[in-house]
């Protein structure tokens, strides 16, 4: 399958942020085609799908640039799905699992609200199905979720039957 053309400005960085990694730096594709970046994302959700969504919930911190664009271009809601000790009135936490160590997500209480998650990208999932829980946990409904780039690309992940949506796929 023909890569999207986007793929083309991410720029991959051996050995960050630890040795043996590469990481997919988004940096200079916002840079130059953050316009064409976000209307990339609206379009893996119909204008159907578009119109039963009431808010996007963003991961800190490369989440909230997708969700907060998104939410302004379809004039919904934005919430923070956040990292510990940031926000006021915290109605409940998520700690999870990561390579080496842990950590925890923090949201304020939700309202029964149609929500689609949104990060930058996606490898084991194990931060999206942390948030997805964490945002039915305070009282949200997760009706989509979806990021820029996925690792997997197998969409191996899945949350409730819903697989993440994705703009470009990176298998190794
Ligand atoms: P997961 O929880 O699915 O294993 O990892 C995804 C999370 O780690 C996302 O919040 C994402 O921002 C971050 N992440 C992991 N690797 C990369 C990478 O190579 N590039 C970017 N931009 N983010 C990454």
């Amino acid at each position: 399958m023909a890569q999207h053309p986007l793929a083309q400005y991410l720029e991959a960085v051996p050995d960050f942020p630890k040795p043996g990694i590469v990481f997919s730096d988004i940096s200079p594709l916002l840079k130059s085609h953050f316009t064409e970046t976000i209307d990339a994302m609206s379009a893996l959700f119909t204008e159907a799908e578009w119109a039963e969504i009431d808010c996007l919930a963003g991961i800190e911190s490369r989440g909230f640039i997708f969700a907060a664009a998104l939410a302004y271009k379809y004039n919904k809601g934005f919430i923070k799905v956040r990292k510990p000790g940031k926000l006021p009135n915290v109605a409940a936490s998520i700690e999870y699992g990561l390579e080496y160590g842990s950590d925890k997500l923090e949201m304020q209480k939700g309202d029964g609200s149609k929500i689609v998650l949104l990060d930058d990208l996606i490898a084991t999932g194990g931060s999206m199905g942390a948030a997805a829980s964490l945002c039915e946990q305070v009282g949200y409904d997760v009706v989509g979720m979806a990021c820029l780039i996925d690792l997997a690309s197998l969409n191996s992940f899945t949350y409730n039957d819903m697989t993440v949506r994705s703009v470009i796929q990176f298998s190794d």
